[in-house]
């Protein structure tokens, strides 16, 4: 934990940079609820989860201590799984079609909420990956907009599973470059400041193209949470 947050100052500074900007979401899909508690110790705030059921177990598990984090979820979503996502999580990374945007309006507004959410984006247009076409983020951004039960406040991807961070590079300034053509184009309020991307392997990169969520987990998990 340690080693990674000296990482995220460097390159922050190198970026010129506020701490402030940046959110680091430790990602605990790897280890069990008795690890997530160690984390309070640590400081850490924000956990993300890609599997609803192991989510909801572990927040069972961990009782009121849960609310001592946010959490985000971050994996593929099944739309009949929109009560519980909208229920158990403070921002949703995740989502990527239209059936799942109402879905999770409907839930909201059972719920009297309204939950922030990020369009999944596949800038990589690899077809194994989740997440909206480039070209049709506007037209999507648009139709979430229209829905009282979300807020969409931003954009997320994941770059192609490489070892080389810098093949990262370009997914990450495209994103970028689609929320800011979101902001000139759509005039959303000052909500829209969102971007999440980078993982363990390439968050330098991610935070040196804009970042403003960092989703890590082996980098954490596998030094131990007192590396
Ligand atoms: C697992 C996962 C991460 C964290 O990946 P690491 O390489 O372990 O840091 C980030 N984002 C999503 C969507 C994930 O599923």
């Amino acid at each position: 934990m340690a080693a990674v947050r000296a990482r995220i100052n460097d390159a922050l500074t190198v970026a010129g940079r506020h701490p402030e900007e940046l959110t680091l979401v430790v990602v605990t899909k790897y280890v069990d609820a008795l690890i997530i508690k160690e984390l309070i110790g640590l400081g850490v705030e924000h956990i993300g989860e890609n599997r609803l059921q192991e989510a909801v177990r572990k927040q069972a598990v961990l009782g009121d201590l849960k609310n001592r984090f946010k959490w985000h979820f971050i994996g593929s979503l099944q739309t009949n799984k929109a009560r519980q996502v909208a229920a158990g999580f403070d921002l949703i990374h995740s989502l990527d079609r239209l059936s799942l945007a109402e879905a999770l309006h409907q839930a909201s507004r059972k719920l009297n909420k309204e939950i922030p959410v990020l369009i999944q984006v596949n800038v990589s247009r690899e077809q194994t990956k989740h997440g909206v076409a480039p070209a049709e983020v506007g037209a999507f951004y648009t139709a979430v907009r229209k829905l009282s039960g979300l807020r969409p406040v931003g954009l997320m991807t994941m770059a192609p599973d490489t070892e080389d961070p810098e093949t990262s590079r370009p997914v990450f300034r495209e994103l970028r470059h689609l929320f800011e053509q979101i902001k000139r184009d759509y005039h959303p309020g000052p909500e829209w400041r969102e971007l999440s991307m980078g993982m363990s392997n390439d968050y330098g990169v991610a935070i040196e193209e804009g970042a403003t969520i960092v989703r890590i987990g082996s980098a954490i998990f596998s030094a131990g949470t007192e590396g």
